[in-house]
């Protein structure tokens, strides 16, 4: 039970339509995630750039209003007017520390603090920052909450270089950071929504998309079974040819289909050889029984009929043989490992010797045996196989030929090939016939055949040593007028 789960996740996890949607899914969500983080970046520094832009602008207006106050003018006489300027300055800035919503303090050179819009004016100031604003250089510094700046307000005592210049005091000013969180807090809120909208939508897109493009192979998928189920195969391949689809996937069905069809083919073509085979052997016997049966049921039969019956089942035995040779041979040669042993041959010597062995057949019916040899032929080939072919080829010229008949065997070459051509002047084959010669057990004329004792499998060998040479046969011919079968083999032979 716990397998059989296990099993069905790990089958999900290496589905296609699991991978697509986690590559569709992962196509959006990555870059929307790195993008939302990178734009929440930059409009946070931006803001705070912002802020820190106005605060100097704000300092620069409050500096200017301290120099041009007394704050720390310490030669005024009339003290009414100095504290009367300083009041009045002391509004002003007041007035700027408001409207810019920061502290200010006007510290004098010895950290006394002439003014603060807080309420420690009057006090020493002991800040750090403000200590070392006092020996010259402005300084600021920013926490997660504020911003601080310390300028020091100098006066040059004539020459102008920095060592020659008098530090009076400092301006502090503090600006709050606090919006800033806010406007984060903000930011990240909706970047939150954004990108939880958009993962949605990327779920939703992945999930969409795995099935649209998982369904084509989902349905090959459904066909195969559909066929593999099916009792009328040719039916259910028709049925799914017609479906609509992508055409790569049309192409994966077009390529199925054509391999089932083969299989097909190879797998009827073996029935019809084995249920001819079968047929073919029975023949004889059936025969054999019939005569068997027909010496046995008749008692005191003259001597010379005994002859004839045992010369009829010696035949009949004959045949057989000749079947079962010519089926092992067929089926060796039909081997795909099966073995050509090559060597350089003279091939018109093999030739005038199928000749010279099959003269007396030949003279058996008055046919004339011709050899034209154009030229001397040394070619790549398996000679007995060779011969064989050769053999095949006369003997049928001989076999379907009409008394007083000829056979003329030529032999010719190139420069690649070397051709052999077996012309007869016999019976000839129909043209619808001529297709099927090549056929194993195929027999124009049942009757005929018989009585010359031929298997049916002589041209099916022949065919299937000249396809193992890699050469080409073929056939023409005319009923009535004669039969050429011409063979074209290459003069090398090339693995
Ligand atoms: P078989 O043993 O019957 O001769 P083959 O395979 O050699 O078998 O030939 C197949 C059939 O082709 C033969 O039965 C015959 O009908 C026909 N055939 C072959 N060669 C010739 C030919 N030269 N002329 C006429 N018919 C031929």
């Amino acid at each position: 039970m716990k397998k059989n789960l296990i099993d069905k996740i790990r089958s999900v996890l290496k589905s296609l339509k699991f991978r697509v949607f986690i590559i569709v899914a992962l196509a959006v969500i990555v870059p929307t995630l790195v993008s939302s983080i990178f734009i929440y970046q930059v409009a946070l520094k931006n803001y705070i750039e912002k802020k820190i832009e106005n605060f100097e602008n704000a300092n620069t207006v409050i500096r200017n209003t301290v120099e041009n106050g007394h704050f720390f003018d310490e030669t005024v006489e009339d003290v009414e007017t100095t504290n009367n300027a300083v009041l009045q300055n002391n509004a002003k800035i007041e007035h700027l520390a408001k409207a810019h919503q920061c502290r200010v303090q006007i510290v004098n050179a010895k950290s006394y603090i002439l003014y603060d819009s807080g309420s420690e004016a009057g006090k020493t100031s002991v800040a750090k920052i403000v200590r070392k604003g006092l020996a010259g250089k402005k300084q600021s510094a920013q926490y997660y909450d504020a911003m601080e700046y310390v300028i020091p307000v100098v006066i040059s005592s004539g020459s102008s270089d920095a060592e020659n210049q008098i530090v009076l005091g400092v301006i502090y000013t503090r600006y709050s950071l606090k919006d800033v969180d806010v406007y984060s807090t903000n930011l990240l809120r909706y970047v939150h929504m954004a990108g939880s909208l958009l993962v949605i939508f990327a779920l939703i897109l992945a999930w969409v998309l795995s099935i649209v493009f998982t369904n084509p192979i989902q349905r090959i998928e459904n066909s195969i079974t559909e066929i593999s189920q099916a009792k009328n195969i040719d039916k259910a391949q028709e049925e799914a040819k017609t479906k609509n689809d992508y055409s790569e996937v049309m192409e994966i069905s077009r390529d199925f289909r054509a391999l089932v069809n083969r299989l097909t083919t190879q797998v009827r073509s073996q029935q019809e050889f084995v249920s001819n085979v079968s047929h073919e052997l029975k023949t004889p016997i059936t025969s054999m029984k019939i005569l068997a049966d027909s010496l046995l049921g008749q008692q005191g039969m003259p001597e010379e009929l005994y002859q004839e019956f045992l010369q009829d089942i010696s035949k009949e035995i004959d045949r057989e043989n000749n079947i079962i040779t010519d089926l092992l041979e067929l089926v060796r040669m039909e081997k795909s490992t099966a073995e050509v042993n090559i060597s350089s041959v003279n091939i018109n010597e093999i030739v005038e010797t199928i000749l010279r062995r099959l003269k007396p057949i030949a003279e058996s019916k008055n046919i004339e045996l011709i050899f034209e040899s154009f030229r001397p032929v040394i070619a790549d080939v398996d000679e007995i196989k060779f011969a064989s072919v050769v053999n095949n080829l006369v003997e049928n010229a001989i076999k379907y030929n009409n008394t007083d008949g000829t056979v003329t065997t030529s032999l010719n070459s190139d420069h690649q090939y070397f051709y052999l051509k077996v012309t007869d002047t016999g019976i000839g084959i129909s043209e619808e016939a001529q297709e099927r010669v090549f056929e194993r057990f195929f027999r124009v004329d049942k009757a005929r055949t018989r009585e010359t004792g031929g298997s049916g499998l002589g041209l099916a060998i022949t065919k299937e040593i000249v396809d193992k040479h890699h050469g080409s046969i073929k056939v023409h011919s005319k009923e009535g007028e004669g039969t050429t079968f011409t063979v074209r083999i290459p003069l090398k032979y090339i693995k």
